[in-house]
């Protein structure tokens, strides 16, 4: 880069110079080329002229001479004139001509040959032809030829004296043109280029001729002007830098002091960040900790308590006189409470630990309100107060989300409310918060709650902390009413995994509302809940043969007892592993499993039952999970392995008795004859077993959202049940075909259940 700036400050002004020379010299030649070639054709007009005159000068002395000289006949003063004329080197031909006769002829030598005719044609020849008169009359002709090689030899030699003339003038002026300049403009522009380029090379002291007084010298004096003032801000930039230098050296200094002070600041982070790193990993290890000694802790209290609250039940149902009436009655209330604060607590630690999760399903949301309130309703009207309930009607009938969750809001906000008012009334009321056209628009429904009571009311200050856990208003409130402080942190929980809120407006002494907004979906199904009521009496029980396989004698004597005043028959198995064994012997119409269990658990003996009957081709027989575990994903889990249906512990009698009801049901319904030949009574029988198979098959298929499934097995069962003359089995697979391409979920478990109770009270005959 450097070297080629230097070509170009070397090489530009010695083209300059050249450019200019040759500029120089082409403008001098070619002005004197004009006037040199002006002069020539000036010379040759002049030389045409003179010899135009000469041919009219001699026109006319031959007109006056001649014309006297042949009109007298006078052939000597002819001759002379002719010999005359031969004086004038240009003419090479004479003759005069007297009518037809030559008078006199002269040809000069080497022209002898030659005749009028060939000078005519020729154009190195001027011929002249001047007829001659004499009182206007034709006397002769006179003839006359001018070589013009003379003259032109004579216009070529001074046009070439001309031109040596004009190139040693050419040559003079350019070279004195180019002496001039050279020594005045570009000698000196040379010296300034180099002053020049010595700056640019760094040195400022180079010399500068700034004598001159003309345009180059005030051009040098600028540029030394130009280089002082370089040199003042070099000078200036030297300064700068050195204190630049300066800075940069302190800075330097302050850098380092504040890296290694960084260092150690981050050294003592990274310290901190391993401490919270281990703090963290201590805190999720308590976490897990505490999450299983939950879990053991709820497993350990439930099963005991599953006892005392089950033998209470039992203690209740028998006669007693008023004091153990009274007893058995604090029992069970003291035993419900201690549940429901377990419950609190292990709701509240699955929440913070992220493992709740809302269910999403249809409900009938006036139904679950109604049903939430007729659980108050007893203690209310016991305190004698009034508990109004109400839904609008703008809300959609079926909602779509965690009805268990959403119920438990209501309860927990009704029970307070009936727990913290001493007379008055409570009233509950659900709005829906946005226009009902809405609704339908994406599906989303807001609904607002709003729980009101006339009791003691909180104070402005604790209004916010209410919400928090373990909370209460007052610190009278436990030794008056009760309550570990839990409930309402578990619904503000709950009301945030729904997107919603809750708050609350009081006044002491006067009462309180409790708000909650909740985000809902707009439900699918038509009404599911009240379909089929549950029975839970014993008194329509059908006589069916339970196995119970449970480790716990406390546990397995609850159910024992429960059952006692029934037609069924139990038979108990003390693990798992024994309670396969003795489904495999017998034939049971229920099983009760529990889930936690020594030796073999009820997950895998769930598991090997369905593999038995799946090898065998015998006919699913519904298995009923008990579990003391109330973590998430036991319900799950206990249907993945293959049961029905999941009862959490404590059982409660009633939960027990609908669970039987609802799997045994057969038979209360009339049972139907089916009449077949007798060649295809096997076959029929192979069919129903085959029937109960694809009913489990369907159910699991709907549990991961496959209606593929479902409404091949459809296709199917409508397919054989009109070729074995089942047509109630024909038809309910068409529908369930149907249900299946419609991926209607609720109408396809309808239809198997449907299926599932015809089958359950056909006999083969
Ligand atoms: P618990 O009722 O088990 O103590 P909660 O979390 O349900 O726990 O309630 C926290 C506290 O909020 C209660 O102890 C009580 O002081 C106050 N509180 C809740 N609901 C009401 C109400 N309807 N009227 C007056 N105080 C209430």
């Amino acid at each position: 880069m450097l070297h080629k700036d230097t070509t170009r400050r070397t090489t530009a002004p010695t083209s300059l110079s050249r450019k200019f020379n040759l500029a120089q010299l082409i403008i001098v030649s070619i002005v004197v080329a004009v006037f040199t070639s002006a002069i020539i054709i000036l010379s040759v007009m002049r030389q045409e002229e003179h010899l135009d005159n000469r041919i009219a000068e001699l026109s006319s002395l031959a007109e006056s001479n001649l014309a006297t000289s042949i009109w007298q006949m006078d052939q000597k003063a002819v001759g002379d004139f002719v010999n005359a004329l031969f004086k004038d080197d240009n003419i090479i031909f004479a003759q005069v001509l007297a009518g037809n006769d030559t008078v006199a002829i002269r040809v000069r030598r080497g022209h002898e040959t030659h005749d009028m005719n060939y000078f005519r044609r020729n154009p190195n020849y001027r011929p002249l032809n001047l007829p001659l008169h004499r009182y206007g009359e034709n006397i002769g002709t006179f003839n006359v030829v001018f070589a013009l090689s003379p003259v032109r030899s004579e216009i070529l030699f001074s046009a070439g004296i001309y031109m040596a003339l004009a190139a040693s003038l050419i040559l003079v002026i350019s070279q004195t043109s180019i002496i001039f300049t050279r020594r005045y403009i570009f000698d000196r522009l040379k010296r300034l280029e180099d002053s020049a380029t010595a700056m640019a090379d760094g040195d400022l002291e180079a010399d500068i001729d700034t004598s001159a007084r003309d345009e180059i010298g005030t051009l040098a004096r600028s540029f030394s002007d130009m280089r002082n003032s370089i040199r003042q801000l070099v000078q200036d930039l030297r300064k700068a830098n050195r204190k630049l230098e300066n800075y940069s050296a302190a800075l330097e200094t302050r850098v380092k002091e504040r890296t290694e002070e960084l260092g150690a600041k981050n050294r003592s982070l990274n310290q901190a960040l391993h401490e919270v790193r281990d703090a963290k990993y201590q805190a999720e290890a308590a976490n897990v900790a505490k999450s299983r000694f939950l879990a053991s802790m709820s497993h350990e209290i439930r099963t005991p308590m599953n006892a005392i609250l089950g033998m209470a039940d039992v203690l209740w149902e028998t006669r007693l006189d008023d004091s153990q009436r009274k007893y058995v009655k604090v029992f069970r209330s003291a035993g419900e409470n201690l549940l429901e604060i377990i419950n609190d607590i292990l709701d509240l630690s699955k929440i913070e630990a992220g493992h709740m999760h809302l269910a999403d399903e249809d409900f009938e949301f006036a139904d679950l309100v109604m049903r939430a309130c007729d659980v108050m309703r007893p203690k209310a009207e016991q305190k004698g107060l009034t508990l109004r309930c109400s839904v609008s009607d703008k809300l959609p009938p079926i909602m779509r989300g965690d009805p268990i969750r959403l119920r438990q809001i209501i309860v927990n906000l009704l029970a307070n409310a009936v727990k913290f008012t001493k007379e008055g009334e409570v009233s509950f009321h659900a709005e829906l918060m946005q226009a009902p056209q809405d609704v339908s628009g994406n599906g989303t429904v807001n609904v607002q709650i709003e729980v009101r009571d006339t009791g003691i009311g909180i104070s402005p200050e604790k209004l916010s902390t209410i919400f928090d856990a373990f909370t209460q208003a007052d610190a009278s409130t436990t030794r008056e009413y009760g309550g570990t402080g839990l409930g309402l942190a578990i619904c503000r929980q709950l009301t945030g995994m729904m997107q919603g809120r809750i708050w609350a407006e009081s006044r002491p002494g006067k009462g309180s509302t409790f708000f909650v907004t909740v985000r809902l979906q707009r439900g699918r199904a038509t009404s599911v809940l009240t379909a089929a009521a549950p029975r839970n009496g014993a008194q329509d029980m059908p006589p069916r043969k339970i196995l119970l396989v449970e480790d716990s004698e406390y546990n397995a004597f609850v159910i024992e007892t429960y059952l006692k005043d029934t037609p069924c028959a139990l038979t108990q198995a003390v693990n798992g592993e024994q309670g396969v064994a003795t489904f495999m012997d017998e034939t049971f119409d229920l099983v009760l499993m529990d889930m936690q269990m020594p030796v073999m658990d009820g997950y895998e003996a769930t598991r090997q039952i369905r593999r038995f009957e799946k090898d065998t081709g015998r006919s699913g027989t519904p298995i009923v999970a008990l579990t003391a575990y109330a973590l998430e994903g036991d319900a799950d889990k206990s249907l993945k392995a293959g049961a029905d249906h999941h009862l959490p512990k404590p059982v409660k009698r009633e939960a027990l008795l609908e669970s039987i009801n609802r799997f045994c049901s057969e038979d209360i319904l009339p049972s139907v004859d089916i009449e077949v030949d007798p060649a295809m009574k096997e076959m029929a029988e192979q069919f129903v077993k085959d029937c109960r198979t694809r009913i489990r098959d369907a159910a699991q298929a709907l549990t991961g959202d496959d209606f593929a499934t479902v409404s091949s097995i459809g296709h199917k069962l409508a397919g054989e049940g009109g070729s074995f003359d089942f047509d109630e089995i024909g038809h309910i697979g068409v529908l369930l075909k149907q249900a299946g391409d419609d991926k209607a979920r609720e109408r396809a478990v309808e239809l198997l259940e449907e299926l599932k109770t015809y089958l359950n009270h056909i006999e083969i005959t």
